[in-house]
């Protein structure tokens, strides 16, 4: 099964494929670390995630590098008002931005490449475009890229650039200007700034060479797929295509995947609005990690995604039927051989298959996570049903457990490990002052200890074979107060935190 995906670049859904029928080589672009990620941020590490996962579902190896831009305007200025050397600022975003992918169960790519680490690649790539008459050196030492030398430029945004200024300049590391400038490739040393001291003067690189020079050491002059978010289109990676095709005469990347933004209650998120959120925010409003990946992936990387607090209530319940069917089926009794229960068997198996093979079909339709779940989901409500008529026979848990694991691949919800990452949260809500944001039955549930949990059930075991109902029952309410359910079942009690 092959995957088609919209490339930016063509227009067009085309299939992705290694171009060296090894590996796919693939380029992301990685986080600025300077604050902590919003939910804006994940969805396009989650989209990539599951475009990750589901090549390798089909079977293709990857070779994956994403950067990590630890130096740039806003670095440098957040450090020097903290008083801080940028390696020692950047640090607690670098560490907080793994422990949030970690969260969300995103994998980590083959290869992580920081910026600092790579200067002099950065420099032999701004020395050859000099050589080319594509880069040059202005009074105060810096350095900046020619745009007449490229006449392709604005091949991938498809933006009309006809009005560009030749010789007008901008230095930022970011502009949202749909007029096209000669862009910084090297930034001139200002006193007291973090710089390098290199062959083409003192000085640090700007945003743009640093995924250009990353990229080619890595995954070499033409590579399979890059990606990133939709801002980042025009001008970043107009920026990086100019840069690096002007020195090799190769096509850069020859697929380009942009994740779109995602609105907060049909507005932009910002800051001002009052509806900006991290990660972090969420989980201490006590959403859990597995329903904020859900609700981040469920909507296909192409579309806008509206987030909505009922968009993470219906993750959550989603989840919780996942996880529910998953026990039940786990537990559940079959007789075997054919024509066993009350009216024969259902036909789940072959339910079960086609199930499977819908889910595979949207994935590879341009990764349609929205279509991929809905038969995950119809099998279910099919295999419920089959199971309360008695109808689930032998060989059908293996049929389903088969789509489910397919399912899994991807989406990644099933198990419950959402523990750890609001137990992560709360710690950290802790040491920054912020457990006045916890939500109180965050709290409450927080505030007593899975050991504990279990002495509680243990002991109401005891008291209900004593037949001492009230202090059972007592054990249960005050459970349930902090944020605890018990589920008795045939085997015994079971527990879990609201
Ligand atoms: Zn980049």
């Amino acid at each position: 099964m092959t995957l088609r995906l919209f490339n930016t670049l063509s227009g067009q859904l085309d299939e992705l494929v290694p171009s060296d029928g090894k590996a796919l080589r693939m380029y992301a672009c990685g986080p600025t670390v300077y604050d902590y990620g919003h939910i804006g941020n994940f969805r396009t590490f989650l989209q990539i995630d599951v475009l990750r996962r589901f090549l390798k579902l089909t079977g293709v190896p990857l070779r994956h590098v994403m950067n990590i831009t630890d130096v740039d305007d806003k670095i440098i200025r957040n450090a020097a008002e903290r008083g801080l050397a940028i390696g020692e600022y950047t640090k607690q975003y670098v560490a907080a931005f793994f422990e949030d992918l970690d969260s969300l169960r995103v994998e980590r790519p083959e290869v992580i490449a920081r910026a600092t680490e790579h200067i002099p690649r950065m420099v032999e790539l701004v020395e050859k475009l000099a050589a080319v008459g594509a880069a040059y050196k202005v009074d105060d030492g810096s350095w900046y890229f020619r745009l007449s030398a490229f006449p392709e430029y604005g091949k991938l945004s498809k933006k009309d650039l006809s009005g560009i200024e030749d010789g007008a300049r901008v230095d930022v590391d970011e502009y949202e200007k749909d007029s096209a400038r000669d862009f910084a490739l090297w930034k001139a040393a200002k006193p007291g700034e973090t710089s390098w001291e290199t062959p083409i003067g003192r000085g640090r690189p700007g945003w743009h060479i640093e995924c250009s020079a990353m990229a080619m050491e890595y995954l070499g002059e033409s590579f399979d797929l890059h990606t990133g978010g939709e801002d980042l289109m025009f001008p970043h990676h107009e920026n990086e295509i100019a840069q690096s095709e002007s020195v090799t005469h190769k096509t850069f990347a020859r697929h380009w995947m942009h994740v779109r933004f995602l609105l907060v209650d049909g507005r932009k998120m910002s800051k001002s609005e009052g509806n900006f959120y991290t990660l972090r925010d969420l989980l201490l409003k006590g959403y859990r990690a597995s329903a904020i990946r859900m609700a981040l992936i469920s909507v296909p990387y192409r579309h806008q995604l509206n987030f909505t607090f009922e968009g993470l209530t219906e993750a959550t319940n989603a989840i919780e039927r996942l996880r529910t069917f998953h026990q039940r089926l786990m537990s559940v009794t079959v007789s075997s051989g054919k024509n066993v229960g009350a009216g024969g068997c259902s036909p789940l198996q072959e339910l079960a298959e086609k199930a499977q093979a819908d889910y595979m079909a949207a994935l590879a339709n341009d990764l349609n996570t929205a279509e991929a779940r809905a038969p995950i989901f119809e099998l279910i409500r099919a295999a419920n049903t089959a199971m309360d008529r008695g109808e689930f026979c032998a060989g059908d848990r293996d049929a389903i457990l088969k789509a489910l694991a397919s399912f899994d691949a991807v989406f990644d919800v099933i198990e419950n490990r959402d523990g750890e990452p609001t137990q992560r949260a709360l710690a950290w809500a802790e040491q920054s002052g912020r457990m006045a944001d916890v939500a109180p039955e965050l709290r409450a549930s927080a505030s007593i200890s899975d050991d504990e949990i279990n002495a509680l059930v243990a002991e109401r075991d005891v008291a209900k074979k004593r037949r001492d109902f009230a202090r059972a029952d007592q054990i249960r309410k005050q459970l349930a107060e902090q944020g605890v359910i018990i589920e008795d079942s045939k085997e015994g009690a079971r527990w879990k935190r609201k």
